[in-house]
């Protein structure tokens, strides 16, 4: 005779507002009537602003690891990292010490892919790329301005 199987765990859930638990499934809490909150689906697009406070290269690098491991873990898709940009100055260097970074991962394989601000457009070939993969984008505020003071990255 065969084992039987065990029955499956009953999952329970703890109503997030009087606290009591219940029987996942159910919808309801029994006891205040509070609807059960479904998971919030993870969004397509973060921003992720590591210009603000003007951060020196090296801490703009921990920032950025830290945001994209923590996008991936949210199950973000694209990270929209803000980084200023100008010729000199703090923005100028984080926008190109951020690409070298990113352009190293890309090669190693921790990315799948990034954007620079500039060719986040239809008229270029990866922007293009980018929209079809990710439509959501295309009503994005950065679409199509040209922004060097952002890059695009996609987890
Ligand atoms: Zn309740």
């Amino acid at each position: 005779m065969r084992p039987s199987r065990p029955l499956p765990r009953q999952q329970t859930v703890f109503c997030h507002f009087c606290g009591k638990p219940y029987p996942a499934g159910r919808g309801i809490c029994p006891v205040c009537k509070a609807r059960e909150k479904t998971a919030q689906a993870a969004p397509t697009l973060r921003v992720v602003n590591i210009e603000k406070g003007m951060p020196p290269v090296e801490e703009a690098r921990t920032l950025m690891n830290a945001a994209i491991a923590k996008g991936r873990k949210d199950g973000v898709r694209v990270l929209k990292i803000i980084h200023g940009y100008g010729s000199s100055g703090v923005g100028g260097a984080l926008r190109i010490e951020l690409r070298k970074m990113l352009a190293t991962k890309r090669a190693a394989g921790a990315i799948s892919e990034w954007i620079p601000g500039e060719e986040f457009s239809t008229l270029s070939a990866e922007g293009a790329a980018l929209l079809r993969q990710f439509p959501k984008l295309r009503t994005d505020a950065d679409m199509g301005r040209k922004n060097q003071g952002m890059t695009l990255v996609v987890l």
